[in-house]
């Protein structure tokens, strides 16, 4: 077994608090990964306060891990200790259903093996990258490219794979007006990717304070979604919709922002409804769709887009010791865009 030092929540919403577990031995086909860095997503937020409603705690959350490989199983080919790697939101899948065979893993029909919080085939519970190590079968391990920085490159494991998939799947680029919702860790990486693949991006946001770092993103336009006034301007602009938002927020006043046939994306997972209303869709042929993370493949095609064009996450390193004053400042908005964890730092 691997000693394994963490951090975790005790119970729902509880602040996060050192942790000590152990994990399996890597099986012939795994790869043991020596953890350097896990960038906060919101969804460990959601998850640590069971805003999703199947919390299980002691609770390791952390699923944008990039780390070192340590050893390998006997029948590892892919890998050799010393890599840099990286670790997404899931660690296994069935393996044999259709979307599994067509590399999409992350929509696996019997569910993807969640890298925190999921029940396994034992009945244990996953845990996370706020941890030293982790095991995980080398399908489900990322090659990071030399050229990334190791600190950079975690937030790309989720927040990058969960902007580039739906670009990609929409076919967004040249030619398109594509709306941000949310300027933070998921809405400046599409901000980034969406300016990369040549659409006319523009942010909508509830942050005054972010039109500055918006523009520099390389976003054309900064939408302050509180001011009626900027929205009516906007009306029917744009072709796309990334809607990155946390929580429940007025739908409606987004979809009017659609040209007629266009397409809200959601990304974003409030653990509470965001109603709107029939008529928004109805009266312009409008489509609501939504995207879950990506494949091992995408994610692997990402990487290497994002090392080879540099397009790379801002992020704020800290010591895991201020992991519960930086989930404060996510959940105030306050996060310039990304939080990564220091995994050297664990007591
Ligand atoms: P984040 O860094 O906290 O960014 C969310 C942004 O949404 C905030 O910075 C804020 O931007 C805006 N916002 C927050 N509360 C709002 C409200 N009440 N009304 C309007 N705008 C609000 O979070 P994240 O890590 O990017 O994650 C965003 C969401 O995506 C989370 O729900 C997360 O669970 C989900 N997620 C989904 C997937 C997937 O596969 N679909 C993957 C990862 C994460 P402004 O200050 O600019 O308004
Ligand atoms: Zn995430
Ligand atoms: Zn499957």
């Amino acid at each position: 077994m691997i000693p394994v030092k963490s951090y975790a929540a005790m119970s729902a919403g509880a602040p996060l608090v050192p942790f000590s577990f152990e994990r399996c031995d890597p099986g012939p086909r795994d790869v043991a990964i020596e953890i350097l860095y896990c960038g906060i997503c919101h969804s460990d937020i959601h998850s640590v306060r069971d805003e999703w409603g199947r919390g299980h705690y002691p609770m390791v959350p952390g699923h944008e891990i990039v780390g070192r490989v340590s050893r390998i199983g006997k029948d590892v080919s892919r890998f050799k200790p010393g890599n840099l790697v990286g670790v997404g939101c899931f660690v296994d899948s069935c393996r044999s259903c259709p979307p599994c065979k067509d590399g999409q893993e992350n929509y696996c029909e019997h569910g993807p093996l969640f890298t925190y919080n999921a029940a396994d085939k034992n009945g244990e519970h996953t845990r996370g990258g706020y941890s030293s190590h982790i095991v995980v079968d080398e399908h489900y391990v990322l090659r990071i490219p030399n050229s990334l920085a190791a600190d950079r490159a975690a937030p790309l494991l989720c927040a990058g794979i969960t902007t580039y998939s739906p670009l990609k799947h929409w076919k967004i680029g040249r030619g398109h007006r594509l709306g941000v919702v949310g300027l933070g860790g998921l809405g400046h990486m599409a901000v980034k990717l969406g300016v990369a693949f040549g659409a006319d991006v523009a942010v909508l946001s509830t942050s005054p304070g972010k039109r500055a770092d918006a523009l520099g993103l390389g976003a054309k336009d900064f939408v302050l979604t509180t001011d009626h006034a900027e929205l009516g301007k906007r009306e029917g602009r744009f072709d796309f919709i990334v809607n990155t938002v946390s929580a429940s927020h007025n739908m409606d006043a987004l979809l009017n922002l659609l040209r007629r046939e266009g397409t809200m994306i959601l990304v974003g997972a409030p653990g509470e409804p965001v109603p709107f209303s029939p008529f928004s869709l109805i009266m312009a042929r409008k489509n609501m769709a939504g995207s879950l993370i990506g494949g091992i493949k995408e994610t692997q095609e990402m990487l290497d887009y994002c090392a080879k064009e540099a397009v790379l996450p801002e992020v704020e390193v800290l010591p895991v010791s201020r992991v519960n004053e930086a989930y404060e400042r996510v959940l105030r908005g306050d996060v310039r865009y990304r939080f990564v964890l220091d995994m050297k730092t664990l007591p």
